[in-house]
């Protein structure tokens, strides 16, 4: 082995001077983060009073297409997916192109932090008039990659690649009867990665875990798929004193919500593929107790953190579901929609990430977690390019957990905004620095 010391030598020194090029770069980064602290915790604040729900994000857009319109060398384009922003700075040296996200949606929430700058808004949410908060802590997302933004735009010149910043409408959508997608499916669907031809998007989420300024993830699967299921039991109508005159909904229903678990404990393999989580939050049926009804309905969720177990969920759900109905002599009508993908992130991005998060939350601040079964549209933007998301803990109470995400009382410690800001910073100088490709 001892055969080429010339090749190994060089290749040995190559990620010295790798290191060498990127290490003045990111320490200028990190004074200009710092510089512009204040400025991104003034547009976490306004943001934060005048929050906007899914695809209304109007006013939220303007505001970020006005200061992104102030960073040198910034090119923007509004209206991608309705009401979303794209910002692309093409830095002054040859380099890989990749995207940074940040979702600016709202949720139909009655705020109740007593912040000073608590939301002012209410707007109508399908049909409905609502309070609107920042309850999943979107507004701080737009504000760190604002404060990215604008720090490596001071940097441009020096800058090997080009990164584009994703200000993405509608994470909290979830769908709809009309068919419209979530936020990041729309915009990828509108070529948002497309050109510049983006080749891995990073991401981050706040939350209330502790200690604050923390940052969390892992390899592989870290947010579950999440897809929900609507079935119509359909029997036949009869007095309740006399069942032999019907077909009975009720009770077909009841035994579809029970078989339902065994998806989770008899037919997936949850050793290799990881947990499935199969819920029926809808069982409705019937107005009297004396009268047997003409159908039954159940709703629910699937999540999961593998496409193959995914996959036999749905088949699952649907078998079961009209297969037990015909036992009895009924039917059943079963709707899939087709929610979140999976979130996965890339491993070798990840290993080479590290490093730059750890510069940004400081030494033992980078912990490894285990997935969440909660679902987050982030994954759409993986179809074919690496991703990676890490949580960003954000608790106010400082090593106590905080009020979580969605809470009325949700809010975040505003230090930890300089972290995620240098956290976007450092790992995008960390992917673009030049080294071969992530595969
Ligand atoms: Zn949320
Ligand atoms: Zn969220």
């Amino acid at each position: 082995m001892g055969k080429f010391p010339a090749v190994i030598a060089f290749a040995t020194l190559l990620p010295a001077l790798a290191a060498a090029q990127v290490a003045p770069l990111a320490q200028r980064a990190e004074a200009l983060v710092a510089k512009g602290e204040s400025q991104v915790i003034a547009w976490r604040r306004w943001i934060h009073q005048n929050p906007e729900l899914s695809y209304q994000e109007t006013k939220t857009a303007a505001t970020i297409a006005a200061a992104l319109a102030a960073m040198p060398g910034m090119k923007v384009q509004e209206g991608i997916a309705k009401t979303g922003v794209k910002g692309v700075l093409v830095g002054g040296k040859p380099g890989p192109v990749i995207a940074l996200r940040a979702d600016m949606d709202a949720l139909p929430v009655e705020e109740k932090t007593g912040l000073a700058f608590a939301s002012v808004s209410k707007a109508m949410w399908r049909g409905r008039e609502s309070f609107v908060a920042h309850a999943c802590g979107h507004d701080a997302h737009v504000a760190m990659l604002l404060g990215a933004a604008d720090a490596l735009s001071k940097l441009r010149e020096d800058l090997p690649g080009t990164v584009v910043f994703l200000f993405q409408p509608a994470e909290e959508w979830g769908g709809d009867d009309d068919g419209t997608p979530s936020g990041a499916t729309l915009m990828v669907r509108e070529g948002v990665l497309a050109d510049p031809k983006v080749e891995l998007v990073l991401g981050q989420h706040v939350g209330g875990e502790s200690p604050s300024g923390t940052i969390r993830l892992r390899k592989g699967s870290i947010m579950a798929s999440g897809d929900d299921f609507r079935i119509v039991v359909k029997g036949k109508g009869s007095h309740g004193a006399m069942p032999w005159g019907g077909k009975d909904p009720i009770l077909v229903a009841a035994e579809i919500a029970l078989s339902m678990q065994t998806i989770v404990s008899r037919e997936a393999n949850l050793v290799d593929e990881g947990p499935l989580v199969v819920t029926v939050g809808v069982l409705q049926g019937g107005n009297r107790e004396n009268i047997i009804p003409e159908t039954a309905e159940l709703r629910g969720t699937i999540r999961t953190l593998s496409e193959k177990t995914r996959r036999l969920a749905h088949e699952s759900v649907k078998r079961k579901a009209e297969k037990i109905a015909e036992a009895s002599g009924l039917t059943a009508e079963v709707t899939l929609t087709i929610g979140y993908p999976v979130l996965t992130n890339h491993p070798g991005l990840v290993e080479r990430v590290w490093p730059a998060l750890e510069r940004a939350a400081g030494a033992g601040r980078v912990l490894e977690v285990p997935p969440i079964m909660a679902a987050e549209d982030f994954g759409a933007f993986g179809a074919g390019i690496p991703t990676m998301y890490w949580f960003l803990a954000a608790s106010p109470l400082g090593d106590r957990p905080g009020p979580p995400n969605h809470s009325p009382f949700f809010t975040i410690d505003e230090t930890v905004l300089a972290v995620g800001t240098r956290a976007l910073v450092q790992a995008s100088l960390q992917v673009l620095s030049p080294r071969a490709p992530v595969r």
